[in-house]
């Protein structure tokens, strides 16, 4: 079982993520929490490299291009390996991002699935949760001082981002699940558990 949890910055995300953790660590199950850009030492490396404030002469094309590194990297060396085993693999971020982020934010289009497709190499999450937030209101939920080089665009960007996951979840409806990013934490934790519950069941 391959999830994964997807969202504008300020979204919540890794809040949500932190209580899946316990939620599935109570019940025993074997799971594996990873996050993107990331998850493997070479894919840190290049998480360094793509958010670092002083790389702002990065074209958007390698922009595009080392986050595609950094998840067939992840693919192949984790994630892969892991549901092989028979693990829940759960994902902070994975190619909806690409999509949002690169082909819509940076506006490089159609170009980011197909470099995507080749990096996952069939690998697609059974579950997505899309945490929804406007824009403005994600961007000033994290302080001024401790935004990395993507986080501070401006909010022109941020709203491309945001329609494009909105984009996405349209296209996809079975696999992503709209959670509403401006609720109490509580609630989105409620919402989020019932939807893992009723696949674990299935
Ligand atoms: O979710 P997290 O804060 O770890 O994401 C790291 C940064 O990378 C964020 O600024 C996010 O907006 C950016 N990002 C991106 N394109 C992706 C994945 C993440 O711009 N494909």
């Amino acid at each position: 079982l391959f999830i994964s949890f997807e969202g504008p910055d300020g979204s919540g995300k890794s809040t949500q993520i932190e209580y899946l953790k316990t939620y599935f660590r109570e019940r025993g199950l074997d799971c594996v929490f990873t996050r993107e850009p990331g998850g493997t030492e070479i894919g840190e490396k290049l998480r360094e490299v793509i958010l670092d404030k002083s790389n702002n002469e990065m074209c958007d094309m390698t922009e595009a291009l080392l986050y595609a590194a950094s998840r067939a990297q992840h693919v192949c060396q984790l994630i892969g390996p892991a549901l092989n085993e028979g693990k829940i693999v759960v994902c902070d971020r994975f190619m909806d991002s690409s999509i949002a982020y690169q082909g819509c934010g940076r506006q490089l289009g159609d170009k980011v699935r197909v470099i995507n497709e080749y990096a996952v190499m069939g690998i697609i999450p059974d579950l997505t949760f899309l945490l929804e937030i406007d824009p403005r209101v994600g961007k000033g939920r994290i302080r001024a001082d401790e935004r990395d080089r993507l986080e501070n665009e401006k909010l022109r960007f941020h709203k491309r981002v945001y329609r494009g996951y909105l984009q996405l979840a349209e296209q996809e409806p079975q696999r992503i699940v709209l959670i509403d990013g401006s609720r109490s934490r509580e609630e989105m934790r409620a919402e989020i558990t019932g939807h893992i519950e009723r696949l674990l069941e299935q």
